[in-house]
């Protein structure tokens, strides 16, 4: 998506991949405003969250797509703890009061309507704009020399020369598809899990995070763990249809690492997106390629890899001259 931004913007880009397992043929691609246990907004929420719907509608408008969709969620809470915390917190634009819960969902502790969430059907874009930069030829089948070399190989950068200091803590994730009869489909369910539907009775159950499994295999125990939490909310027999799993990119400081190596300004990274690649991806690539274009437009300063790698190099060189 961002070689399609950067060809728009008059940039020449080829790409190349070399079709590793891709973390964002697995997930969800869900976006919410509020996140985690807690329901806190997500960095710069209130920079990312108003260029989602133009950036994606306008990409669907150039590829003759329906992938965008905007869905309310319920929020179930899971402990008295939990609503406890949400009611000390005071009042969110993004949030409903106390809901009526749909038939089917064992919510005890309650339960709020999240608004202005929804998600991104990901490999049907995907598959488009490749088949858009294969017939421009601009598909690569070996990594050619180019002035400027943009890293966007997701997990794999924590393994590259070049980019592994930059610091890392990728996630396992797990995803289930299941076929829930009788459950309202007007909803994603939240419930430190997620249940997104997908129509006709099927739903998208995830994601678990495990950090000691860096290929992108299913773990059993992860399918065992969405199953249970799953159990514990819904009152219909569920059906288990499939079950897949990937390496979410994650950078030690939760924000994404974006910018120039510092030894090399041939060299760029565009990455870390976690666990919120649709969140970010419109406003961030915004920013890159203005950066890129002009560098005086500064990336915000957490996300440089640059920043990072030599704070790393420091700590380093600190931790040794202490032995
Ligand atoms: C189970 C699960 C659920 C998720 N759910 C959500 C969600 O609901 N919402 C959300 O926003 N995010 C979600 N994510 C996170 C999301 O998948 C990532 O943020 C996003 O996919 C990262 O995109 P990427 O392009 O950086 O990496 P990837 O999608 O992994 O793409 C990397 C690409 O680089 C290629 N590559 C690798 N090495 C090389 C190399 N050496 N040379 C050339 N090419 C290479 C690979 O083939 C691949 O095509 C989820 C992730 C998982 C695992």
């Amino acid at each position: 998506m961002l070689a399609e931004q950067a060809s728009q913007q008059g940039f020449p880009v080829k790409v190349y991949t070399d079709a590793q397992a891709s973390a964002s043929r697995v997930a969800a691609g869900l976006f919410t405003p509020l996140t985690g246990r807690n329901l806190t907004p997500s960095w710069q929420l209130e920079e990312a969250l108003p260029r989602l719907e133009p950036f994606y509608r306008q990409l669907e408008q150039d590829l003759g797509l329906s992938v965008f969709h905007f869905i309310p969620s319920c929020r179930i809470f899971r402990s008295e703890e939990q609503a406890q915390r949400w009611q000390e917190r005071g009042p969110s634009p993004y949030v409903s009061g106390a809901m009526q819960v749909p038939a089917g969902v064992r919510a005890p502790f309650g339960a709020v309507e999240i608004r202005g969430g929804g998600w991104l059907n990901i490999p049907p874009l995907l598959d488009a704009l490749e088949r858009k930069r294969k017939a421009r030829g601009e598909w690569l089948d070996a990594p050619e020399e180019a002035d400027l070399e943009i890293d966007c190989s997701g997990q794999a950068a924590s393994r590259h020369p070049l980019w592994s200091e930059a610091g890392w803590r990728n996630a396992h994730g797990d995803i289930l598809d299941l076929q829930i009869p009788g459950l309202d489909p007007g909803w994603v369910y939240q419930f430190d899990r997620f249940l997104l539907p997908l129509g006709q009775d099927r739903y998208r159950c995830g994601a678990t995070y495990f950090w000691h499994e860096h290929r992108p295999l299913p773990r059993a125990e992860g399918a065992q763990e969405l199953l249970e939490d799953l159990q514990a909310v819904l009152e219909p027999p569920l059906q288990l249809l499939d079950h897949r799993a990937g390496i979410r990119p994650v950078a030690l400081s939760r924000v994404p690492i974006l910018g120039a190596h510092p030894d090399s300004e041939r060299h760029y990274i565009f990455n870390g997106f976690g666990s919120k690649g649709v969140l970010y991806l419109p406003w961030l690539s915004e920013r890159f390629l203005q950066h890129l274009k002009e560098p005086s437009h500064e990336l915000p300063k957490e996300c440089l890899a640059s920043r990072r790698i030599l704070r790393q190099r420091d700590r380093e060189i600190t931790r040794r001259g202490r032995r």
